[in-house]
């Protein structure tokens, strides 16, 4: 069977390292917000370029904790999307928001910036665009929007690890960004771990006292935080990881170009490649077809896994009660639920793998 993610199947270097960390910590004494993580926030700092670095427990916090560093909460709207994982509107709603949704584009699913522009009102104080499937596109008209609007840009990086535009990697672009280093992520840790990034001391500086209680010194509380702390050994471990992932994305994009070239179907259609290889991280590579079940149940039988990204948007989720919605509606979103399928893409997958896949979906109808 080809899965969707190859997580058993590190390389032999990289599970010797990892193994290391897991030593050094369990003998180190220290186990939650300790020397590993400094260490992994300066060396994901320098990987990104984005100056300051705060490692929490997960992607949720990761979102909530930045807005609440930024003084967003009850009375106020955040545009998002609503194509995205849940946890996005969930930090929006946690922190005492109301989420917006604008609808997408249907070449790319990535959020509509005119739809963006419908959405707004006097409420409005930030937008969270969200790099779906590892795409990050024309981030300059969402910094100029959000400019001329004097709202803040966030951007959900959970997806994007390592894709850039115009040479600043995503998270760079917006007052912070949010990282999940959950384990299929690009860069997963062993369980749970996120990090918020900025440019801004101020925030970070916040956000380092929120994750831990909203506590500066030891048993002095200026704020209402929560325990989202990152722990000793996946901070380790993702120092470790750290190491493979510029060769991961390589071989991620390398995948991609070849589904994009080589998928010829009347009834399998790709996405909107990116328009340089640095602006996708291909975490997940997705097709629309009208045909989805059937054309899952042909991959299976062909020895394919397949997965839906997002079978039910966000707006449509029970859990969901008060929002407002461009006014014309979210159509594209509703149909790329209804279309999408998400299809093996990994540095764990072979080339005769690939090409299997292919052969699969350019049979399928055919
Ligand atoms: C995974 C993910 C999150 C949430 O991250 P967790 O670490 O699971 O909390 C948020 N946004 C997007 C787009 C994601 O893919």
């Amino acid at each position: 069977m080809i899965r969707m993610t190859g997580l058993d199947a590190m390389p032999i270097p990289m599970s010797e390292s990892v193994a290391c960390a897991l030593d050094r910590v369990a003998s180190s004494g220290n186990f939650v917000l300790g020397p590993e993580v400094d260490r992994f926030e300066e060396l994901f700092s320098t990987w990104t370029g984005v100056r300051r670095v705060v490692g929490v427990g997960n992607g949720l916090d990761a979102l909530a904790l930045g807005m609440l560093a930024l003084g967003i909460g009850p009375g106020d709207e955040v545009i998002t999307t609503p194509m995205t994982a849940f946890a996005t509107v969930l930090a929006i709603v946690r922190i005492g928001a109301t989420p917006v949704f604008a609808d997408i584009d249907i070449q790319t699913g990535l959020m509509s910036i005119q739809s963006a522009q419908r959405s707004l009102s006097k409420r409005t104080k930030a937008i969270v665009v969200v790099h779906l499937y590892g795409h990050v596109k024309e981030m300059k008209t969402w910094v100029d929007l959000c400019e001329s609007e004097a709202i803040f840009l966030i951007e959900d990086c959970a997806q994007a690890h390592g894709a850039r535009e115009d040479g600043i990697h995503c998270g760079g672009f917006g007052i912070f960004g949010a990282f999940s280093f959950y384990p299929t992520k690009n860069l997963g840790a062993l369980g749970d771990a996120g990090a918020v990034v900025t440019g801004e001391s101020a925030i970070s500086e916040s956000v380092k006292r929120l994750r831990n209680y909203g506590q500066t010194d030891r048993y002095h509380h200026v704020a209402l935080g929560l325990n989202s702390r990152l722990d000793e050994i996946q901070a380790a471990v993702l120092s470790e990881k750290l190491r493979w992932l510029d060769s991961f994305t390589i071989r991620r994009r390398h995948i991609a170009e070849r589904y994009l070239n080589e998928i010829r179907s009347n009834s399998v259609e790709t996405l909107m490649p990116p328009l340089q290889r640095e602006n996708h991280s291909f975490h997940l590579f997705v097709v629309r077809t009208h045909s989805r079940e059937d054309l899952a149940s042909h991959l299976l039988k062909n020895g394919v896994e397949s997965l839906i990204h997002y079978p039910v948007p966000a707006h449509k989720q029970s859990a969901i009660k008060e929002f407002r919605a461009d006014p014309r509606g979210l159509a594209n979103a509703e149909r790329h639920a209804e279309e999408c399928l998400s299809i093996p893409c990994h540095p764990g997958l072979s080339d005769d793998d690939v090409s299997r896949v292919v052969r699969a979906i350019n049979d399928f109808g055919s």
